[in-house]
């Protein structure tokens, strides 16, 4: 079963497995300049913790850059649920990137079928991030797992609103803090 306390997801957590995903981005605090994946001991640990990885696998320099794209993949892709289009160049490097993980469909005993990683190592782990990203684009949840619009934040949140409008990742931190910049400007603008 899926720890969910110890899982970076914020105030506002994604449902099921996608919070999985939603705390590999956020594994990188850029306001803070904290990456809890700063090295690839800290990435199996992580991957441990969270049943991406068995004890006796091991992360190498390689897999650990490999995971890392990963991570900027995501952050890439979702920026798209904003409505903005994923860049030409980031969509090309995405596809490659998801290209190299196995994956296959399989049944279960209750006649649903899943999309399961093939490999194993770090190449299972990212294939499962994926595989669960495929699921939600699926269910609908996708689209609700976002960036923060703050440049400086870019924290991945769920928006459980009801027109799927929101726009950072906390209204009374980041949104407010926009809110205030944006005044600032239009009463310089003003007063020019
Ligand atoms: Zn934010």
């Amino acid at each position: 079963m899926l720890n969910r306390d110890l899982l970076k997801t914020g105030s506002k957590p994604a449902p099921g497995e996608l919070a999985l995903v939603q705390a590999v981005i956020n594994t990188l605090d850029l306001e803070d300049e904290k990456d809890d994946l700063a090295c690839p001991e800290l990435l199996r640990l992580w991957l441990i913790r969270f049943g991406l990885l068995e004890d006796s696998d091991s992360v190498s320099e390689s897999d650990w850059a490999l995971m890392m794209e990963v991570r900027e993949a995501l952050r890439q892709a979702l920026m798209a649920n904003h409505g903005d289009a994923i860049g030409d160049v980031a969509l090309v490097k995405l596809n490659r990137l998801v290209s190299q993980f196995q994956m296959a469909v399989e049944f279960r005993r209750d006649g649903r079928a899943e999309l399961v990683p093939r490999s194993s190592g770090i190449a299972g782990a990212a294939g499962r991030l994926m595989a669960i990203v495929a699921q939600s684009v699926m269910d609908g949840s996708w689209g609700r797992l976002k960036i923060c619009s703050s440049s400086t934040c870019r924290w991945a949140f769920y928006d459980s609103s009801k027109n799927q409008s929101g726009r950072w990742c906390s209204m009374s931190v980041c949104g407010s803090r926009l809110k205030a910049r944006e005044y600032r400007k239009r009463r310089l603008q003003k007063t020019r």
